[in-house]
């Protein structure tokens, strides 16, 4: 009770003083969580949760490396990067080292949000050397004998990506502008269809780049930069056809666009077989942003590009962010570069990864029903959960009470994500141990189980109930069960 009252006293603080748009995870009953260790967290009352969703601890949470790197330059020195430091260049060399040439210039930011915006600038400024787009032939007639003005710069995106919170940023992420409270597309922005593997739609990426580039010339414009994730996140854990990028790759290139890798939730060994997502793909972008794992919780971000767009950039503004590269943000990118490496974590997320594909495959087989598509590499995993195998329609209300089964019967924590919420997202830290998956599994498991004990009435109520019939339907199984 003293634990209840304690909830209770903060959640009437957030209300009143935090932004009442501010998510919090497990509404109905949030989680008070005081500390963490390695891949959980655990509440106020000592109970630990396993953390499957959360690309930030990337090593672990509270990794001692990392705590006490940061927390020995803090008691050093920390200021911004107009001074000589050995952290930030020797920080810059070892993410370069990470890279494919060109890639070798380092710009350092606080969040992924700001790494996009100035990729994006960067890619303005290049866009800037180029000559306007070849006007259709009718434009053409028109114009001649003028000189004409010079192409609107617009930007290609990918369906239902997410980059990052920044007004340029919001209208980047089609996520957010497409969603409660957005304005629609704006008129710059081209959006290119988000494949959809399982269900086979959308998999030729030049195809989609070709109409993006075309609707861009039929308005005189010219697409500046194209923005992707290399596994697509809030697009529902996809995996891009081979050959995806590469095809868009060339058609933008073709164009005079630049590309961007969006690495901020799957770079860093995530993938296993890859240090960057990009890698899966055989592309080399032509910048790369990178943010939450780089820090394990520290706030640090930032992108790699290539010599020629760094000189592009250069036009005479100073480049500066105050805790962009601060001392203590090398100290600690430095450290979990170095844990990485030591602990092997990147061998650990295939080796891992790897098993759970293998214990979701097993739980799909014997759910073959609800459970439509296991997808992923490395510690990025997506379990598509759906009303039948057959029709294969998201069945976002049954996800949701998967996620509510695990969390309370296992305290496992999972999330959902994709256009509907129908994608079970797994992407642990990635020092996630084979019993940890275990665990996240047999979590899962009986949560389907008890899933497929439902009355047929009840099963065809789940199917597309709103949240509160959900645990309306959940309480009342979990009362009969
Ligand atoms: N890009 C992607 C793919 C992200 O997932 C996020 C954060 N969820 C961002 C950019 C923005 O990063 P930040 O929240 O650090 O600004």
């Amino acid at each position: 009770p003293e634990n209840r009252c304690e909830k209770a006293s903060i959640l009437g603080k957030r209300r009143r003083h935090l932004g009442p748009n501010l998510a919090l995870f497990f509404e109905d009953d949030p989680l008070h969580i005081v500390r963490g260790q390695g891949c959980e967290i655990f509440d106020a009352e000592g109970n630990d949760y396993l953390d499957c969703v959360n690309n930030v601890s990337h090593v672990g949470h509270a990794h001692p490396r990392v705590v006490s790197a940061v927390s020995q330059q803090l008691a050093t020195l920390n200021t911004n990067s107009r001074y000589l430091a050995e952290g930030l260049v020797n920080y810059s060399e070892a993410l370069a080292a990470t890279m494919p040439d060109p890639l070798q210039v380092v710009y350092m930011t606080v969040s992924g949000s700001e790494a996009n915006d100035l990729a994006w600038r960067i890619a303005s400024a290049a866009a800037q050397h180029l000559p306007p787009p070849a006007p259709a032939a009718d434009a053409a007639q028109e114009a001649c004998g003028k000189r004409a003005a010079p192409a609107a710069v617009h930007v290609a995106v990918i369906d239902h990506a997410y980059h990052g919170h920044t007004s340029c940023c919001i209208d980047l992420s089609p996520y957010k502008f497409k969603g409660p409270g957005g304005g629609g597309r704006p008129t710059w922005v081209h959006v290119l269809p988000c494949p959809d593997v399982y269900r086979g739609r959308n998999l030729d990426g030049g195809a989609a780049a070709r109409a993006a580039i075309a609707e861009a010339e039929r308005g005189g414009a010219r697409i500046a930069a194209f923005f992707s994730e290399s596994i697509l996140s809030c697009g529902g854990q996809v995996l891009l056809p081979d050959g995806y990028l590469a095809a868009v790759y060339r058609e933008m290139r073709g164009h005079g666009a630049v590309c961007v890798a969006d690495e901020v939730q799957c770079g860093f060994g995530r993938v296993g077989s890859a240090f960057w997502a990009f890698e899966l793909q055989q592309v080399v972008p032509d910048i790369v942003t990178f943010g939450k794992p780089c820090g394990n919780g520290f706030p640090m971000a930032g992108l790699v590009t290539s010599g020629r767009l760094a000189a592009a950039f250069s036009n005479g503004m100073e480049f500066f962010a105050t805790f962009g590269g601060c001392t203590a943000a090398p100290a600690c990118g430095l450290a979990v570069l170095d844990v990485i490496r030591e602990e092997q974590l990147q061998a650990n997320a295939a080796h891992v990864g790897a098993h759970c594909m293998q214990l979701l495959s097993e739980l799909q087989a014997d759910h073959s029903d609800v459970v439509g598509d296991v997808r992923g590499e490395g510690l990025m995993i997506g379990v598509e959960i759906v009303t039948d195998a057959a029709s294969r329609t998201p069945a976002p209300a049954l996800a949701r009470q998967i996620k509510q089964h695990c969390k309370l019967h296992h305290r496992v924590l999972l999330s959902s994500e994709g256009p509907y919420s129908s994608v079970i997202k797994i992407k642990p830290p990635i020092c996630f141990t084979v019993a940890h998956a275990e665990r996240m599994v047999g979590a899962l498991r009986t949560a389907l189980e008890s899933f497929t004990t439902l009355s047929p009435a009840d099963k065809a109520a789940l199917a597309d109930a709103s949240g509160e019939e959900v645990d309306r339907i959940a309480a009342r199984h979990s009362r009969l069960s």
